[in-house]
């Protein structure tokens, strides 16, 4: 019988170096913008108990209801794979007793697991670039907080991404709301899809997020949460709209972002492309002031919102992977001696491959496929001199200089 080839589980991705150095920038990016509005990093569990999720996310959400990775563990003991970084941050901020700390302001980066259908832009394991903000009442903190999301893409040098914002009201005024909406999603049955139907059970809000184009025709003239705000929802979300304007972010209300989560109050929104089809929303988040209460926390207002690393890494050009400076060519006798100097090379800070000595032809051709941008030989005369011969791989010119001339030699370049 044939062997088994043995493959990644569907939807979940390698992180190949061309991958790599572009995730790389893109999380030195956040943690420099982030630290700039004194956000501070956490590293967080992925594993997480299950019922985190079914009291946060919401029992009968896509996630909680068929999405998590969740199993018995040898203990007995139902755990599953985050599928999210919220309800873990919340779960955290509650265990280390930080309630009364004043406002934290939190920020993380890591795996997160869904078993959704994989696609383009949409994965079984996928990164997420998060930022929490406890204890955030104001309608100025949320148009803050936007603001760092939109200077986070901004830095990146993604520039075609639009914000799209809505409230999603509160418990005071969303109930009249969903009265409403149901009313008018019964009176257009027939036109909605099966997933609509399920949602209109569910969380009828989520039917306004349909994809499908039928669907969307047939909810042209659905009401919307933002006529049906109480007053103080009302003043929020035009205080966030002022303080955008101040901040000069633009942005534009869509009455159809709603999350696919259940603890989202107030304050919604999505940067979204054009550029990635269906998978467009880079980055989503909202206000969820109800959330640290219902895990057993103090009333806190909280905002906070993820963005997708592989859907933005689509939109960045590659970046250059490791090359090396100098690749070391050791002739005759002098490998002992040359592993040396490869090493002090390494101590001032250049990239260095040895090329393991033997045949000169071999080594040189590995010093080219490699793509160093210079080539160290030593041979016996360097090596009893103390000297290196020098070749720039770029010019093709070739010298005998010290080890100290080299490096000068060598950084010049590599700046
Ligand atoms: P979508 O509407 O695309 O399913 P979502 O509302 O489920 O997104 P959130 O839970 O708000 O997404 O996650 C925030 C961000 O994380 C998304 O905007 C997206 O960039 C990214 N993301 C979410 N799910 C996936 C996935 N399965 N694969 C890759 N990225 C994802
Ligand atoms: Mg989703």
């Amino acid at each position: 019988m044939a062997k088994q080839k043995l493959q990644s589980i569907r939807g979940i991705h390698d992180g190949l170096p061309t991958q790599v150095s572009k995730w790389r920038y893109i999380e030195d990016v956040a943690r420099d913008v982030f630290a700039s509005y004194a956000f501070s990093e956490v590293r967080l569990p992925i594993l997480e108990p299950t019922a985190l999720f079914v009291r946060s996310v919401g029992e009968k959400t896509d996630i909680v209801s068929k999405e998590m990775y969740a199993f018995e563990d040898q203990g007995g003991d139902n755990i599953c794979l985050r599928p999210e970084g919220t309800a873990g941050a919340v779960r955290a901020y509650l265990q280390a007793g930080l309630t009364r700390a004043g406002a934290q302001r939190w920020f993380y980066m890591g795996p997160m697991f869904r078993r959704e259908r994989p696609q383009k832009g949409r994965l079984r394991q996928f990164q997420q670039i998060g930022a929490e903000f406890f204890g955030a009442s104001a309608a100025i903190e949320d148009a803050e907080v936007l603001a760092m999301a939109q200077r986070f893409l901004d830095t990146l040098g993604i520039e075609q991404t639009r914000l799209e914002i809505n409230s999603l009201g509160c418990t005071t005024c969303r109930p009249a709301y969903r009265e409403a909406l149901l009313t008018f999603l019964q009176s257009k049955k027939e036109a909605l899809c099966e997933t609509c139907h399920e949602r209109m059970d569910s969380n009828p809000m989520r039917v306004l997020d349909c994809k499908v184009q039928t669907c969307q025709a047939a909810l042209t003239d659905a009401p919307e949460m933002v006529n049906h705000l109480c007053e103080g929802c009302e003043t929020h979300f035009s205080g966030l709209q002022s303080g955008l304007k101040a901040l000069n972010v633009k942005y534009i209300i869509n009455p159809r972002i709603v999350r696919g989560l259940d603890y989202y109050n107030r304050t919604a929104f999505e940067f979204i492309t054009d550029q990635l089809g269906a998978q467009g929303t880079v980055l989503a988040g909202g206000r969820y002031d109800g959330l640290v209460e219902s895990l057993g926390g103090p009333a806190t207002p909280a905002i906070g919102f993820a963005a997708g690393m592989e859907r933005l890494e689509m939109l960045l050009p590659d970046r250059e992977t490791h090359q090396p400076d100098v690749a070391v060519v050791a002739l005759g006798d002098t490998v002992g001696y040359a592993l040396q100097q490869a090493a002090k090379l390494r101590q001032v800070g250049l990239s260095v491959i040895h090329c393991g000595g033997g045949s000169a032809k071999r080594q040189f051709k590995m010093a080219d496929r490699e793509g160093a941008r210079f080539v160290v030989t030593l041979g016996e005369d360097e090596m009893n001199e103390d000297k290196l011969m020098l070749k720039n791989l770029g010019s093709g010119e070739q010298l005998k200089v010290s080890f100290d001339e080299a490096v000068t030699r060598i950084q010049a370049h590599s700046v």
